[in-house]
């Protein structure tokens, strides 16, 4: 890649919209549009990371590190040059696609009753939630005619796994929760598979951003578990989206001192207890505290609030968690 392409991808993708995208946020404004907000690239506890979308450029005053979107893209997910490159220029081309989709998903959700009775038997119910997860529904067409409206080639929606080989929408009858990079769409329908994932990576820790600034964190599996607390007031809150974590996943737990506490399903052929277990020395290698929450039997997190368990009755399971 020459200089000038070098340029002209930096150009096109200003630094600040990288980093909202990553869930960062400004937290104090300085003189001439710049920004300061929490460290993304160490344990931050006051606002140390100065950006400045002017000249998309950033710099930490803890960790002392800075530069431009290619170098945080590096630093940040943890990469090698060429891969920083090759992983903006994927997130150049499918950004804006995925916020499109996702803008559509969210206008369906409302216009079909299916879609809100489904999240309404799984709790979720809070319009704050709803915003706050950005949450959708996919009844299953409309999505590729919105997008060709826009302007993009059916190959581009194809590609991303939008729409299938035959040109229909590829997600039908789906509550949809956007993600970096990717969508997660959970069928309302037991006919289908439950969950689907884009081709694309399935990205880092679901709302790192939010959660990492807590010393104590919970670790769930599944969004609707995830939902469920977040509604009960638990923001100190994330989700591995299934019980193994992924590189990046691992890394963004251990970025800086706190205590997981680990919340996965009580199934009852035990692999969500093992996977805990297994999770739990892992991290424990690494110099972490782990806590381990005891549903009863048969329990996610989920149904132990849909069938009546409430905020208190949690945090006693919090308390009571198995080191
Ligand atoms: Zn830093």
């Amino acid at each position: 890649m020459n200089r000038q392409a070098l340029d002209e991808l930096k150009q096109q993708i200003p630094l600040l919209d990288y980093l909202q995208a990553q869930d960062w946020q400004p937290v104090r404004r300085l003189s001439g549009g710049r920004w300061m907000g929490l460290c993304p690239l160490h344990a931050d506890r006051k606002p140390s990371f100065l950006v400045d979308p002017g000249k998309s450029l950033f710099y930490c005053y803890g960790c002392g590190r800075g530069g431009d979107v290619i170098r945080f893209a590096e630093i940040y997910h943890d990469l090698k040059f060429p891969q920083a490159l090759a992983l903006l220029r994927q997130w150049r081309g499918l950004a804006p696609l995925l916020q499109q989709a996702t803008d559509f998903y969210r206008l369906q959700l409302h216009r079909h009753t299916e879609a809100v009775a489904y999240l309404q038997q799984r709790g979720v119910g809070l319009p704050e939630l709803i915003e706050h997860m950005r949450i959708g529904y996919a009844p299953g067409r409309g999505l590729r005619a919105w997008l060709m409206q826009s302007g993009y080639p059916r190959s581009a929606l194809q590609q991303a796994g939008l729409v299938n080989s035959l040109g229909y929408d590829a997600y039908v009858h789906r509550i949809v929760f956007p993600l970096e990079g990717n969508l997660y769409g959970r069928s309302i329908s037991a006919a289908a598979p439950p969950h689907r994932f884009l081709p694309s990576p399935k990205g880092g820790l679901y709302a790192w951003e939010q959660a990492r600034r807590y010393p104590e964190v919970i670790l769930v599996e599944g969004l609707f578990d995830y939902a469920v607390l977040w509604q009960a007031g638990f923001h100190n809150i994330t989700c591995a989206l299934g019980t193994h974590l992924n590189a990046r996943q691992f890394q963004q737990l251990c970025d800086g001192p706190r205590t997981v506490y680990l919340c996965f399903d009580a199934d009852s052929n035990g692999s969500g207890q093992q996977a805990s277990e297994q999770l739990a020395h892992h991290l424990g290698a690494h110099g972490m505290l782990t806590r381990r929450i005891v549903l009863p039997a048969g329990h996610d997190p989920n149904s132990f609030f849909v069938q009546g368990g409430d905020a208190r009755q949690f945090q006693a399971l919090v308390e009571t968690a198995q080191p």
